[in-house]
């Protein structure tokens, strides 16, 4: 948490709003984030004007009109919301950003993991990964397939590596499988290009789905503009161990792949 279409709600919620708009000031409170802020963090951002925003896996890509980068990851608790100056500070505001209509931006993490930096813009792919987005139209049965082959990784642990696929993790990667109806524990390299083919499908509707619905709520995640998401009330099997299937009404399973909660049901996933 979050994953793809939460960072691409947050995107979708922010951009209208701070592209084309120019940083005033940065105050950073606490350098301790995933990686450290950066001594020059503030000194790269103030006076810049933001430019078109996008979404790199789980990363924000934002432009600065000097050619360069700045990048957001939320990690795991991460917030990056916009509200009016005047909105009194919370615990865990790691980093402000005062944008020159007023309006703040305001970076809030607990537990820290997320990470904030400028880079050369060449250094992109390199910085983030050179995973496949599972939005991407080149993300398709035969390059799943083509993926999946001597691999010795479970389907599950394949779909949650960033270097392959970027932006899936556990919430989203248990929800595609049970629509695709493949076993998250089934070996990448023994699939057959029919299951890639429905695992890929499966991808675009679920992260459709969960786009539409504001993403996923479970504990600290809002979009840019503070406000909660509604697809946990969709989900059919994340978290719902002994639950009914919502396709033959079997017991939802539980057990762990790749060191996470993983949920399945017994009959319709093989
Ligand atoms: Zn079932």
């Amino acid at each position: 948490m979050p994953e793809l279409p939460e960072v691409e709600t947050v995107l979708r919620t922010l951009a209208p709003a701070i592209v084309g708009r120019r940083v005033v000031a940065v105050r950073v409170r606490e350098r301790r984030l995933r990686g450290g802020v950066a001594r020059g963090f503030a000194a790269s951002l103030e006076g810049r004007r933001l430019g078109s925003m996008a979404r790199r896996g789980k990363y924000l890509v934002i432009a600065l009109d000097d050619a360069r980068l700045w990048l957001v990851h939320l990690g795991m608790t991460g917030q990056l919301t916009l509200a009016p100056a005047d909105v009194a500070a919370r615990r865990h505001d790691h980093v402000v950003i005062e944008l020159d209509d007023g309006q703040r931006l305001t970076y809030n993490d607990p537990r820290r993991f997320g990470r904030l930096a400028v880079i050369e813009s060449p250094a992109l792919a390199a910085e983030t990964g050179e995973g496949i987005d599972p939005l991407d139209e080149t993300f398709t049965a035969e390059m799943l397939f083509a993926l999946t082959r001597a691999r010795r990784t479970s389907i599950k642990a394949l779909l949650m590596d960033q270097r392959r696929v970027a932006g899936l993790g556990n919430i989203y990667t248990n929800e595609i499988l049970f629509r695709a109806g493949v076993r998250p524990g089934r070996r990448a390299a023994r699939l057959a290009r029919a299951d890639c083919g429905r695992i890929v499908a499966a991808s675009r509707a679920v992260l459709a789905d969960a786009i539409r619905r504001g993403g996923s709520s479970i504990s600290d995640y809002r979009d840019g503009l503070g406000r909660e998401g509604w697809f946990q009330l969709e989900h059919c099997v994340y978290d719902r161990a002994g639950e009914p299937c919502p396709g033959c009404r079997t017991p939802i399973r539980t057990r762990v792949v790749v060191g996470r909660s993983t949920f399945y049901c017994p009959r319709c996933q093989r």
